[in-house]
């Protein structure tokens, strides 16, 4: 079997690539379309609590600007590349584009095993990142907020940082911020709510009712653990979950909140009563009708593909199909929600914090989730659209609808001086 390309910016072109043939886009506004705008690379000497002084990588870069602020998430994870932020932040112009709101795209990063830190030691490192990236950051320049292993805390250091340089309180600056700081209601959840909307309707295409259906998440964080409970609430059968650490598996069915209650007990899902154990890889082939990777990038390849059995792939996670995967699952009739619209709901209620923060006007946690509906049916539907006028999949829809508008604003701004 051919060896695939792990590289997420080489994948992340080969995504933009697809769907730029199918639209004919030209050489131009390809090649300004497939770079990335700015890319900001820092050291973050921090001081550890036994008095050493560490040195982190940290990254910033802001893919495009074109319909607005870049924005998009900061991850603290041991294994962050300039190539994969390079992805992420590309992904999030092209997830922007697809919910239709106002931002370009940007991602940021901190080679660092925040697992092996102790808060302060987090807090002045988060600090410190902040203050390096503060000269790209800022209200109506880029807007980070939590990925991976960072959350609300992480974006109230980031938000004072910024804030005590700049002399005033910028509350707009971070989304994901905690409640009481400017923080919107609805989200912490946003991420899993705006993937159930999405799973939802890709039930409904493939006549399968949610009440009936069988899944296994991925991933136990912030979107895969929520959307388990999510599901489950749904009726769902939730069948196999994971973290870090490994996978349970019941056929009967677990209970996402004994779990997590069982992962705050014990610092994971393994060994929780009544599972069996299975390992990341398992998980992915587990028979159910709806598969939410919820983790990292890489994780359903050529290798495996062909063994996934679910009739869904919902992606919460960023980037979990390689291109070579994605061809065996459409040969093989699976319905994937891509990543660009599956986990969309998050930075669409950032955009709703934002335009809160903004304005100095809160809106209730109904409302929060009342628009967030109205926002992911709509791409959805724009997607199943696009895909049926072009008969392509859904990531490829997605691509022509998100990368057809970015061109768009492109090309009316016009190409300065
Ligand atoms: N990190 C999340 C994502 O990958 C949220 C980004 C945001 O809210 O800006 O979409």
């Amino acid at each position: 079997m051919a060896q695939e390309s792990l590289n997420p910016f080489e994948i992340a072109l080969r995504q933009f690539d697809e769907a730029a043939d199918k639209i004919g886009l030209d050489d131009g506004m390809r090649a300004v379309l497939r770079t990335p705008k700015r890319q900001l690379v820092v050291s973050v000497p921090t001081l550890m609590d036994d008095g050493s002084v560490r040195v982190f990588e940290g990254y910033r870069v802001q893919h495009n600007l074109a319909r607005g602020p870049a924005k998009g998430g900061i991850r603290y994870h041991p294994k962050v590349t300039l190539d994969e932020v390079k992805a992420l932040a590309s992904w999030m112009t092209w997830k922007c584009a697809t919910v239709n709101i106002p931002y370009g795209g940007a991602k940021g990063g901190v080679a660092c095993d925040p697992k092996k830190m102790s808060r302060s030691e987090l807090e002045r490192m988060t600090r410190r990142y902040a203050s390096e990236i503060s000269i790209i950051i800022g209200p109506d320049r880029d807007i980070p907020a939590p990925d991976v292993y960072t959350d609300a805390q992480t974006m109230a250091w980031i938000m004072d940082t910024y804030s005590m340089t700049i002399g005033h309180s910028a509350l707009g600056v971070v989304t994901g911020k905690p409640v009481g700081l400017g923080g919107s209601l609805g989200r912490a959840e946003a991420t899993a709510r705006g993937a159930l909307f999405c799973i939802r309707e890709a039930c409904a295409v493939i006549k399968k009712p949610l009440r009936a259906a069988t899944a296994a998440v991925q991933g136990f964080g912030n979107a895969g653990g929520t959307l388990a409970r999510l599901l489950h609430e749904d009726g769902a059968r939730v069948v196999a979950v994971s973290d870090s650490r490994g996978g349970v598996y019941s056929a009967r069915g677990l209970d996402p909140g004994q779990v997590r209650e069982h992962k705050t007990r014990t610092g994971s899902v393994v060994g929780f009563k009544g599972s069996e154990r299975i390992t990341n890889e398992e998980l992915l082939e587990v028979k159910c009708d709806i598969l939410v990777p919820a983790a990292l990038e890489n994780q359903i390849v050529l290798k495996n593909a062909g063994r996934v059995r679910a009739r869904i792939v919902a992606e919460a996670a960023n980037g979990p199909t390689t291109p070579g995967a994605d061809r065996v699952l459409r040969e093989r009739g699976v319905f994937v929600v891509p990543d660009i619209l599956c986990n969309a709901g998050g930075v669409t209620v950032s955009y709703f914090e934002w335009a809160q923060d903004m304005q100095g006007f809160f809106w209730d946690e109904p409302e929060v989730g009342r628009e967030l509906e109205k926002f992911m049916k709509r791409a959805f539907h724009d997607v199943l659209a696009a895909s049926r006028r072009h008969g392509v999949g859904m990531r490829v829809a997605a691509y022509i609808l998100a990368v057809g508008r970015v061109a768009e604003a492109t090309r009316v701004r016009g190409l300065f001086p």
